[in-house]
């Protein structure tokens, strides 16, 4: 059944990444981002189909089989087939998790793999699957921040997935306490500069649906809102994007700052287009300028602050 709770950003997750035993072979795949650093911010709940549908610890190991143009899930030995069983639990599964903020998936799984999954067929195997939960959990809930725990490594990918998570559970939180128009368009405010680094055409065209948002039913406006705010969210923000950015937010303090503390903020944003410093080294300089010369607007900007600081997942940017 799902249970929203504004207080809790709830994330499904792949049960062995935890450190949970399921495996085939009875053992684990966990992982330390995941099970240390996230679990500090999100409610895990974690799934594991095959435990799920009946098949033990250990168990022989099944895979994806391609026949006839249809994917099967079988044991590697051929001796049994699960299609049906493990299709049949991921619809009704994902079903109940529209209450989720995202989902982290074991990556090469024949159930939980998100991509480039080895499927076999009579002649020999290629990594072009997805498995078989996967693929019915990202087609019931296409908004979904889902990734994969190997993607995970990768510092933008990481910073966009958790940056996602939060954007979609602040989604769930205002959907929880009713949508009106006037809190969608304070919601578009507040994410303005993250959207328009990530994807300035997505930026423009919901600014558009929101001017021109008479014309739909408030449902209309918000499904449309929120499927091109999460489209537009999966593009990992580039350094000209954030240089942009930047160089924006820096035009909210002309009035405020010396000209010795224009040029050196100035020189900061030109030093991180340059690849000379780090991301956090402008923003933090922006940020100690928003605490001296408090602007109410600024400070609502998500993208000042997508997600908590101690993850440090802009320290790699
Ligand atoms: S990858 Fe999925 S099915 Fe396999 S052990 Fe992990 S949770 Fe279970």
């Amino acid at each position: 059944m799902s249970i929203f709770n504004p207080l809790q950003i709830q994330v499904g997750v792949s049960a062995c990444l935890l450190g949970q035993q399921v495996r085939f072979d009875g053992g684990h795949k966990r992982s330390e981002f995941v099970e240390k650093e996230l679990s500090r911010y999100f409610s895990f709940i974690p799934v594991c189909p095959e435990l799920a549908i009946g098949l033990g610890v250990p168990r022989k190991a099944i895979r994806l089989v391609k026949r006839n143009e249809m994917i099967h899930v079988e044991a590697s030995d051929g001796s049994f087939d699960v299609t049906e069983k493990l299709t049949a639990f991921a619809q009704n599964k994902t079903a109940e998790l529209g209450h989720l903020a995202g989902y982290i998936l074991c990556a090469k799984s024949p159930s939980c793999g998100m991509e480039r999954v080895r499927v076999y067929s009579p002649q020999g195997s290629v990594k072009e699957g997805r498995g078989v939960f996967a693929r019915i959990l990202m087609a019931q809930n296409p908004l979904l921040p889902v990734e994969e725990d190997g993607r995970l490594c990768d510092p933008l990918l990481r910073e966009n997935f958790v940056t996602r998570v939060f954007a979609y559970h602040d989604w769930l939180s205002l959907k929880h306490d009713g949508i009106t128009r006037g809190k969608l368009i304070a919601f578009h405010s507040r994410y303005k500069y993250l959207l328009f680094a990530h994807q300035p055409s997505a930026y423009k065209a919901l600014g558009k649906l929101l001017g021109d948002s008479v014309t739909f039913s408030l449902e209309q406006l918000s499904d449309r809102y929120i499927s091109g705010l999460m489209q537009g969210l999966q593009h990992p923000i580039s350094r000209k994007n954030h240089t942009n950015v930047l160089q924006h937010l820096q035009g909210y303090f002309k009035k405020q700052l010396t000209p010795e503390q224009k040029t050196e903020l100035h020189n900061t944003i030109d030093k991180y287009r340059r690849g000379l410093v780090p991301l956090m080294v402008p923003m933090i300089l922006l940020q100690h300028y928003l605490r001296e010369y408090p602007n109410p607007y600024l400070t609502a900007q998500v993208y000042l602050n997508p997600h908590p600081e101690d993850l440090a997942l802009r320290y790699g940017l």
